[in-house]
C-alpha cells in the first residue's frame, strides 16, 4: 500500500501514487532546496510568506526557494 503524505489517500501501486500525485491538490507546492513537495497550508499561515515545512530546511519564499508544481510544468514545456 502506498500513501499520498499530503492527502493521505492509499493507493495499490506506486505508478498509481506517482500519477495521483500530479494531480493533488493537497501538493501544489515544492521546495528547490530539498525536494519536498507539500500542502500550500503547510508552508504559510498568512498566504504571504511562505517557508519550507521541513525543519531542517532552510528554503522560503515563493518564486524563490518554494515553487508551485503547476508553474515550473509550464515552464519546461
Ligand atoms: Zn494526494
Ligand atoms: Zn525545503
Amino acid at each position: 500500500m502506498h500513501t499520498c503524505r499530503d492527502c493521505k489517500r492509499t493507493f495499490s501501486t506506486e505508478l498509481e501514487l506517482e500519477l495521483h500525485q500530479d494531480n493533488c491538490t493537497d501538493g501544489q507546492l515544492f521546495c528547490d532546496a530539498c525536494g519536498t513537495r507539500f500542502a500550500e497550508a503547510e508552508a504559510t499561515e498568512d498566504g504571504w510568506h511562505y517557508r519550507c515545512p521541513d525543519a531542517d530546511c532552510e528554503g522560503e519564499g515563493i518564486g524563490k526557494d518554494i515553487h508551485r508544481v503547476e508553474d515550473v510544468r509550464v515552464q519546461t514545456l
